[in-house]
């Protein structure tokens, strides 16, 4: 029985104030919810102030971040490393979303390199796929994502994805307010699953495959009850304690 994970990605969204704001909200709308793993990924520079608040809020928040290198320390200006976001207590880190594979440039390798560095330092990576607009109308969905999701497992054997997150986050669907209908999605999330099974039934059945992709508390009954859904990457409604606790608590009850 897969667990589902509701993960929220705040981007470049912060401050001292709505850090403490939005943790303190979620910490008392999660009161009392069971059945999912809630985690937040604030920016870097918030990660202090979010594992303290998570702590006073009794600890029932994962703690992630959006992004690491590939070394822990050395000549790197501007990066983040494994071993720092550890030592914030930061355990799921979003990999390859569509917006650094864009705006930085980064490919389907470097995305492979980070999930196993991710991995060789103890840490959960949440690998983002998704294909684009134009992809998706040429009807190239899943060999963008097979491909994608091949730079691991090629590299690094289809075990890698065991403990591990794979986001399916449609790009046309990010922060547009045009979710995938919970048809489509399934539709993908099944055969995501079933590229995986080609090279192992066991891995496949247990990973968790999250959706992304305008999610919100008014459509995330219907995605939640899709069987290949196991969760979402949210992004927008992330930014608001009572409607990202929602999207959770929506998970819950349809995987109770
Ligand atoms: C995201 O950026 O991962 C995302 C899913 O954003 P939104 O929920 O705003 O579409």
């Amino acid at each position: 029985m897969r667990r589902p994970v509701v993960m929220g990605n705040w981007k470049l969204n912060g401050s001292k104030t709505m850090v403490t704001e939005l943790l303190t909200g979620l910490n008392a709308e999660l009161e009392g919810v069971a059945g999912v793993d809630v985690a937040v990924a604030p920016p870097a520079l918030y990660l202090d102030l979010a594992e303290r608040l998570i702590k006073e809020g009794g600890n029932k928040i994962i703690l992630g971040a959006q992004n690491t290198d590939v070394n822990n320390s050395g000549a790197f200006t501007g990066d983040v490393s494994p071993q720092m976001l550890k030592d914030f207590g930061a355990t799921h880190i979003i990999i390859g979303h569509s917006e650094r594979r864009e705006y930085h440039h980064e490919s389907d390798e470097f995305v492979a390199q980070k999930f196993a560095f991710l991995k060789e330092n103890g840490l959960t990576p949440v690998l983002c796929i998704g294909e684009s607009e134009a992809q998706n109308e040429a009807g190239e969905t899943l060999a963008v994502c097979a491909r994608q999701l091949d730079a691991v497992i090629k590299t690094q054997g289809v075990e890698a994805l065991n403990d591990a997150i794979i986001a399916y986050e449609p790009i046309w669907a990010i922060g547009t307010g045009k979710a995938a209908t919970a048809e489509q999605a399934q539709s993908i999330h099944a055969s995501i699953r079933a590229h995986i099974a080609k090279e192992s039934e066991a891995v496949a059945k247990n990973v968790i495959i999250q959706y992304g992709g305008s999610v919100k508390a008014e459509n995330a009954a219907e995605l939640f009850a899709q069987p290949d859904i196991d969760g979402a990457l949210v992004g927008g409604a992330a930014l608001d304690a009572k409607g990202f606790a929602a999207i959770a608590k929506a998970a819950a009850a349809a995987k109770a």
